[in-house]
């Protein structure tokens, strides 16, 4: 369809070049993925590097010591909830699944803390899978480009993967993502600049009247 080949145009790469999370393992995204709630990329980035050269790896994160741990992550902010996570779901990958990061749908979401949305991210970033993640860009921008109406993040993702193809869900997901974050945002969508306005219901209905459609 022309707003995914747009998109792609403006944002090419896959899944995992478009992510801007920083990692070196599945594991490492999934926390940094977890850590990401309520919180931006940048400074997850600039909290991940010392928290992964303590806790690399299930091993050593199921063993931390939890104030050392809420200290590492408290930039990212409710940094108790997430130790909560990154200790819970550490301890269920040693024993439930060999330390490894499972790559089924249905494994990652009984992992501590980890949503749908996460699971997409881990599945489609690090693993090269179909995974679709819906958060509040892709739920404003699909709403606005009139891709979906539903407000239901599950019901959106099934759409979207129809509508994209599940192969580059993940791909379309952050394209969306990016575009939400540059010129659609929730405050401010600069439709004049914007690449898609001729396909935008939403654009089309802010554009002034022409005064020849008046006379
Ligand atoms: S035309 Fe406007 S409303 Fe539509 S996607 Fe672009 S910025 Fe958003």
């Amino acid at each position: 369809m022309e707003i995914a080949s747009r998109l792609e145009v403006l944002f090419p790469g896959t899944a995992a070049e478009l992510c801007a999370l920083e990692f070196a393992t599945p594991f490492q995204l999934l926390c940094a993925t977890v850590l990401s709630a309520q919180c931006t990329d940048v400074r997850v980035n600039a909290t991940t590097p010392k928290l992964f050269e303590v806790y690399p790896d299930p091993h050593s994160m199921a063993a931390a010591d939890r104030s050392t741990l809420e200290a590492l992550i408290y930039p990212t902010g409710f940094y108790r909830a997430k130790a909560d996570h990154l200790l819970g779901l550490s301890a269920r990958l040693l024993e439930r699944y060999g330390g490894e990061v499972p790559q089924a749908m249905e494994d990652l979401v009984t992992l501590p803390g980890v949503g749908r949305k996460t699971a997409n991210v881990v599945r489609s970033v690090a693993f090269g899978l179909p995974g679709l993640p819906v958060d509040t860009h892709v739920l404003r921008l699909t709403k606005r480009l009139d891709l979906a109406r539903s407000a239901d993040p599950v019901k959106v993702e099934h759409r979207l993967n129809a509508l994209f193809g599940r192969e580059i869900g993940g791909a379309m997901s952050l394209r969306l993502i990016l575009h939400g974050r540059s010129t659609c945002t929730a405050r401010v969508m600069s439709c004049e600049a914007c690449e898609l306005l001729d396909l935008c219901p939403t654009g089309q209905r802010r554009q002034p009247v022409s005064p020849s459609v008046l006379q």
